[in-house]
């Protein structure tokens, strides 16, 4: 069975259900299987059974096959798109990935739709229930509470950033109306929902009379499942065996390290262009080697408003040569300094597989007028941030795949500004502006935000 390990290197190495279950190491470190599993060489036609061939060598001794086939499958017929994550044209060299067809828009129900049936598959066989806390900059929450709204064995408390997150990311967390689903608006930035996150987890009273249990894109098991598009749009355009140029939108940089992940397991993959917003520390790291915190400012791609991206580091635990107690250094350096620089050989592995480019507001509004314009097609602003960092980068030659990561009307304000159209919200989610709100505001404030948790526990 594969075994899981810390990028601190000082937790306990785990089995996949325990991995699931916990979230962050108890060392303050991210979980990484200690190989990469090979690719399989089959390559079914459907997504659900690619899907259940990439995966499985990650949960194997711990599910079934028939159960997590099953499972899988279960997770896929929650999309409205027959491919699941169907593959549009832009142009000979450049395609688009749409990931945003399942119940929330989306690309985190790709991940999160299967994490919620791994939990409650494990929890019913431990005879156990946990309460899931998680920080949301928009998508996440939604589609974490989605994928739990029905389980008898999760609770689940969503934070989020009070003001900052779009009308309908907000009314589609705050009109469920499940006894297991609360969320609550922090005075603060997403970073400070995240930091508060973390601070609940490292209180280990609170963790352990809580149940505590995240679904935050920490979670290896959302990376896992993030991992088999990359595989998928390949087959699709007939190029399992040619490299091909991926490029991600990316706030906490989970999407990107799949992809980086399925390239490790055999997918040859040309680059990685990582596409930011003004929240560019990613990018800036990636041309200059140094990682330098900024303010958060907030742009019209709310989900990638980060500067603090948690994923960052199980990439940083590699270019360190897998070095846990090093990598935990340079996190700590940064932490205390706000700067924190790589060698120049490892600045090197880095720009040899990434490149990264920034668009701010109006460069993101000009390619949604853009796209409009020339292929009559309406894309929210975080997939224009990737289509714009393409076009940008990419050499004459190149064929790029652009990962779509959210439905236009999650995002109609800025699609509307940019093309004069106001993208419609799909019937099936019509209905949020009809139904009450529910949710708490509380200040940026550990103290409270634990009691209101410690208060909601059922
Ligand atoms: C979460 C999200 C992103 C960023 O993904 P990361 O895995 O955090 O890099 C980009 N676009 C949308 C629409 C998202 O919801």
């Amino acid at each position: 069975m594969l075994r899981y390990e810390s990028s601190r290197g000082r937790a306990p190495a785990l089995t996949f259900p325990d991995v699931l279950l916990t979230g962050l190491a108890d060392d303050g470190g991210l979980y990484l299987p200690s190989e990469w599993p090979a690719l399989t060489d089959a390559a079914p036609e459907d997504y659900a059974s690619l899907a259940a061939a990439v995966m499985y060598p990650f949960v194997e001794g711990a599910i079934e096959q028939d159960a997590f086939a099953s499972m899988v499958n279960d997770t896929y017929a929650t999309f409205d798109s027959p491919d699941v994550c169907p593959l549009v044209q832009l142009d000979d060299h450049h395609h688009l990935l749409e990931l945003w067809h399942g119940p929330t828009l989306a690309f985190k129900d790709v991940a999160l739709q299967l994490v919620g049936r791994l939990f409650d598959h494990e929890l019913d066989r431990r005879d156990e229930r946990v309460l899931i806390v998680g920080a949301t900059s928009g998508d996440t929450g939604s589609a974490a509470i989605e994928a739990v709204r029905h389980s008898d064995r999760v609770d689940i408390v969503i934070l989020f950033p009070k003001g900052r997150t779009s009308d309908v990311q907000r009314r589609q967390m705050t009109t469920v109306d499940s006894p297991n689903v609360r969320t609550v608006a922090v005075d603060g930035t997403f970073d400070d929902c995240q930091d508060l996150v973390k601070a609940m987890f490292a209180d280990e009273a609170f963790r352990s009379r809580n149940r505590l249990s995240a679904v935050n894109s920490i979670n290896w098991a959302r990376v896992m499942a993030q991992i088999v598009y990359y595989v998928w749009a390949a087959q699709r355009l007939g190029r399992r065996d040619i490299p091909t140029t991926f490029c991600v939108p990316t706030g906490n940089f989970g999407n990107v390290f799949a992809g980086h992940v399925a390239a490790a397991m055999g997918l040859p993959a040309d680059r990685f262009l990582v596409a930011s917003n003004s929240n560019d520390i990613l990018t800036r790291l990636i041309d200059t080697g140094e990682m330098v915190a900024d303010d958060v400012v907030p742009t019209l791609s709310p989900s990638m408003d980060i500067q603090i991206s948690s994923n960052l580091e199980r990439l940083l635990v590699e270019l360190l040569d897998g070095n846990g107690p090093a990598t935990a250094e340079l996190l700590q350096t940064f932490r205390e300094r706000g700067r924190s620089a790589l060698t120049s050989a490892q600045h090197e592995r880095l720009r040899a597989e990434f490149a990264g480019a920034r668009l701010d507001d109006d460069e993101t509004l000009a390619v949604i007028a853009d796209v409009h314009r020339t292929h009559g097609l309406l894309i929210d602003p975080h997939t224009a941030v990737g289509v714009g960092a393409a076009e940008r980068l990419r050499r004459p030659d190149e064929t790029v795949i652009t990962l779509s990561t959210a439905h236009p009307a999650k995002f109609p304000d800025a699609v509307e500004k940019a093309t004069g159209v106001r993208p419609e919200l799909p019937p099936a989610l019509a209905s949020i502006f009809e139904r009450g709100e529910r949710f708490t505001v509380l200040p940026n404030d550990l103290a409270t935000v634990q009691d209101y948790v410690d208060g909601v526990r059922r």
